[in-house]
This record gives structure tokens, C-alpha cells and sequence, in this order.
């Protein structure tokens, strides 16, 4: 990766830490320092002849907003998706046969699968992304997007992020195959490649193609009629409950919303909780327990049994 494709990285986390409600990033004096001179010579590349070295210390979101203006430029992509504004205006009609859930749910697969925008939005070699899990699930979970992993394998949530989120449903005494897995997006956000096509970071999905895919995971729920919906993270808020609704997750967690009359529950996207291991801090820790009241209310509200244990965890 170039320099700027570094900050377009860099800046694509910082978004996606302030959409789950983080406000500060530490970041020392020496990674500061490397920042400010990356943030100059990506704008010395980009505007040779104007470009000047900052006098002043550069505050780092701005900076990397000027560094993200220009067009995105991959040096060199084996065979390139499409991207974003790629994505046509008007969304997929998900049409369903009629008949027993599996037919319908099988039909949506298949659907999606074969979607010639979902297709040209992953690059050879990786999969487009459709939800898995009981279709009688009570509890359905909703997530962002395919990773790396997730496109490898065509399965949503089988990365680091799969694995806690899998630790969390046995916490709640179920088994991944008691529930559903869907994503918001069903291909990979697509980022500038690196010389041998593979992709380094991830990012959230733009509007635009969480409009083109959100009736692919609209029609899972219609098909699956869980008992309630969990969002994980602000993408899922976003995309189910309106992009305008709640300014962050912390606003949007600890109460119920709802979603076309099934009760909806926001929590922590696990991401996010990976990125809290290990901590200690009383902020880290409160991010834990609140994530842990949110599957206990799901718990509760889907009729699982909670037992002193469980509900103890964090006492
Ligand atoms: N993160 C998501 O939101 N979905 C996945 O499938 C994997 C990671």
C-alpha cells in the first residue's frame, strides 16, 4: 500500500470507531509525529507543485480529510470490482415463491447469490455473502459486512469478529446453529488492492450499497420472522432502523426499537468488542457489561432461560 492508501485505512477505522460511539483515540507522540509527515508527503504527492510542508501541528481528522479528497488511485489491481458509485440507483424487487420457509429462503439464496451487482462488487476467487442459521431461529443477528474471511469462505461472520460473536451465543447457551447470521452488505467493501489482488483493511459500506443490498436482508427476516432482531453495531442500526434515527450506539443501545414489528435490540459489534480485550479501563469494562446486558435482554425477550450464572457474569 501507498501512503495514502495507509491514511484512507487509517481514516476508514477512525469513522468506524466514532459510528460505535468511541469519542477519543490515544495515539502517542511518536505515531503522531510519523502521522503528521505521512499526511504531508500524501499531500506532496497529490498537488506537487502547491504542496507545503504544515508550520502548524495538523490536526489528524483533518488532515486525513485533506489527504482523502482525491480520487482513489490503487496503483495496480489485477481486475478490479465495481465500486460504489457503481451502484445502480433503484434497488433489487426481491420476489419470493410462495411456499415453506426453506423453498422461500432457498429461492432469496439463490437470488442473491447471482445478483449481478452483488457479483461484480467481489473479485475472483471470493464469494458474495448470503445469511446462515436455523430458519426457525428466535434470534437473528445482523451485522455489517463480509471481512476477508467471510469472502473467502461465503459464510458471514467466520473471522476473529465470527469467533467472539460465536462466544457470545454459547455465553447465552445457544449454539450457532440456533440462530440466523446476516449482514447488512453481502460482498466485501471493496478497498484499493495490493499488487497481488489481495486487500489490506476494511471499511463500512457507503449508503449507496447499503440501499442496494438492505432488501436482501429485509427479505431473510421476512423469510426467518425471528422473535427479535439483534443489530450489531451502527452499520446494522443504521441500515434497519434508519441511518437518521440515533446519533451513535450509545444512543441507540439499551432500550427496545422496533423493526417491522419484531423487536429490535442494539449492541457492540464485536469488532468493537475485540478491540476492547484485554483492557482493563473502566470505560473498556462498562463496554463489556453493557454488551452482556444487551444479549440478557435478548434473552430474555426470546424466552431463553437465564440461569443465576448468566446473569451474574458481571456482578
Ligand atoms: N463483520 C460483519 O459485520 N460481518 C461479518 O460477516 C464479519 C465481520
Amino acid at each position: 500500500m501507498n501512503v495514502r492508501e495507509h491514511l484512507r485505512a487509517l481514516n476508514e477505522e477512525l469513522r468506524r470507531l466514532k459510528s460505535e460511539g468511541a469519542r477519543t483515540v490515544s495515539v502517542d507522540e511518536k505515531s503522531l509525529a510519523q502521522l503528521r509527515a505521512a499526511v504531508t508527503k500524501a499531500r506532496a504527492q497529490l498537488a506537487p507543485a502547491t504542496a507545503v510542508a504544515a508550520k502548524e501541528p495538523v490536526a489528524i481528522p483533518a488532515a486525513l480529510a485533506a489527504a482523502m479528497n482525491a480520487p482513489a488511485r490503487p496503483a495496480s489491481r489485477p481486475v478490479a470490482p465495481s465500486t460504489s458509485s457503481d451502484i445502480p440507483v433503484t434497488a433489487p424487487v426481491v420476489k419470493l415463491p410462495e411456499g415453506e420457509k426453506r423453498v422461500r429462503w432457498e429461492a432469496l439464496r439463490e437470488l442473491v447469490l447471482n445478483d449481478p451487482v452483488c457479483r461484480a462488487h467481489v473479485f475472483p476467487g471470493k464469494q458474495v455473502v448470503f445469511g446462515v442459521g436455523h430458519l426457525d431461529a428466535a434470534i437473528m443477528f445482523v451485522g455489517e459486512a463480509p471481512g476477508g474471511d467471510e469472502e473467502e469462505q461465503g459464510e458471514p461472520f467466520v473471522g476473529r469478529a465470527g469467533q467472539l460473536l460465536n462466544k457470545m451465543i454459547g455465553a447465552m447457551g445457544l449454539s450457532r446453529d440456533q440462530v440466523y447470521i446476516g449482514n447488512i452488505l453481502n460482498w466485501r467493501p471493496e478497498m484499493p488492492r495490493n499488487a497481488d489482488g489481495s486487500q489490506t483493511g476494511n471499511r463500512p459500506p457507503t449508503p449507496e450499497e447499503m440501499a442496494y443490498c438492505l432488501p436482501f436482508i429485509r427479505a431473510q427476516i421476512a423469510v426467518v420472522q425471528p422473535k427479535v432482531l439483534v443489530a450489531l453495531g451502527k452499520t446494522a442500526v443504521d441500515g434497519l432502523l434508519g441511518a437518521e434515527r440515533f446519533k451513535s450506539m450509545g444512543a441507540a443501545r439499551g432500550a427496545w426499537h422496533s423493526y417491522a414489528d419484531t423487536p429490535l435490540r442494539a449492541t457492540y459489534h464485536p469488532s468493537y468488542l475485540l478491540r476492547q480485550e484485554g483492557l482493563t479501563s473502566p470505560t473498556a469494562k462498562k463496554i463489556k457489561r453493557d454488551a452482556w446486558e444487551d444479549l440478557l435482554a435478548v434473552m430474555e425477550r426470546a424466552d431463553v432461560p437465564i440461569s443465576e450464572k448468566q446473569r451474574g457474569y458481571f456482578r
